[in-house]
């Protein structure tokens, strides 16, 4: 094959690089967002428990605080009820006593209710906890092997330019122009290959004429449906 041929063809492999690299450069950080909203839900469903577990925890906590003012203030009423005189002040208070107990054991029969409660959401906070951990390591480490990726992104891109660079040195300028105008056109495509009488940018038929001329001549051709810079490669040789 042709050396100005050759060249235009590798010039293509850095373009279609530099795509590629540059798509990739502005998908990694959407897929990093897309891991990160994920965790973050699957954190927020599986603290739920945690959160009722905490719940339970002060609504414990309400309840004794609760009990010790009903035992303060059954304790300082019958204090009281030794200084009463009063038949009548003795028995309201009696009541106000009894009043009082009822209530008590009322909450104590609730804090037993709360502390089966807080048994059960315990295990399963624990659970979840574990699971949780498990799911935080898996979403660290696909996060790293992303933001790896995205860190070498720049290396290879300046890499593939400095390259490109190089190659545009060798190539004549009215054939670079020509390639930037067809490539610009054609989806960042201005090279490619034909097989079997087909163009593989467009997929359209070459005429035979040209095809047999693509076989020999060392001219450069274009395909006459997307204009693109054609050559003739041997697909089954090279796969
Ligand atoms: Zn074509």
């Amino acid at each position: 094959m042709e050396e100005k041929l050759l060249l235009l063809i590798k010039l293509q492999e850095c373009d279609s690089q530099l795509v590629k690299l540059s798509a990739k450069k502005k998908k990694l950080p959407e897929d990093i967002e897309k891991l990160d909203k994920e965790f973050l839900s699957f954190k927020e469903e599986i603290e739920k428990n945690k959160i009722k577990y905490n719940e339970l925890k002060s609504r414990h906590t309400e309840s004794e605080n609760k009990i010790k003012r009903f035992n303060e203030g059954i304790v300082k009423t019958k204090e009281r009820l030794l200084e009463v005189k009063n038949n009548k002040e003795y028995q309201a208070m009696l009541k106000e006593i009894e009043t009082a107990e009822k209530s008590r054991s009322d909450v104590e029969t609730e804090i037993i209710s709360i502390l089966e409660e807080l048994d059960k959401f315990s295990v399963l906070v624990k659970k979840d906890e574990e699971t949780l951990n498990q799911s935080r390591n898996k979403y660290e480490q696909e996060k790293k092997t992303i933001e790896n990726d995205l860190n070498s992104i720049d290396a290879d891109i300046s890499e593939w330019e400095k390259k490109r660079i190089e190659l545009s040195k060798n190539i004549d300028e009215d054939i670079l122009a020509k390639y930037e105008k067809i490539k610009k056109r054609n989806k960042g495509v201005g090279v490619i290959s034909v097989w079997k009488s087909v163009c593989n940018g467009c997929h359209m038929n070459i005429p035979p004429q040209l095809y047999n001329e693509l076989q020999k001549s060392n001219q450069l051709l274009s395909c006459p449906n997307c204009d693109r810079i054609i050559y003739f490669q041997d697909m089954e040789k090279h796969n």
